[in-house]
């Protein structure tokens, strides 16, 4: 998230300066959404790796 360059609606300066409670809400709650965020398309990569494995496995048994 590029949330250093959001500018507060309540004080005029940057959010991620935290001038004011409003601020630093915003920053918090960004900064919080980061991490989940950047899991989804990891757990998603997980979850095709788990299902090619157990394709894979299937194909072993099989043959
Ligand atoms: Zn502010």
């Amino acid at each position: 998230m590029t949330y250093d360059r959001l500018v507060c609606a309540n004080c005029a300066a940057p959010v991620s300066q935290g001038r004011c409670p409003v601020c630093r809400a915003n920053r918090e709650r960004l900064q919080q959404e980061g991490p989940f965020s950047g899991l989804n398309p990891v757990a998603l990569v997980a979850l095709l790796v788990v299902l090619v494995a157990a394709l894979a496995l299937v194909a072993q048994q099989t043959a």
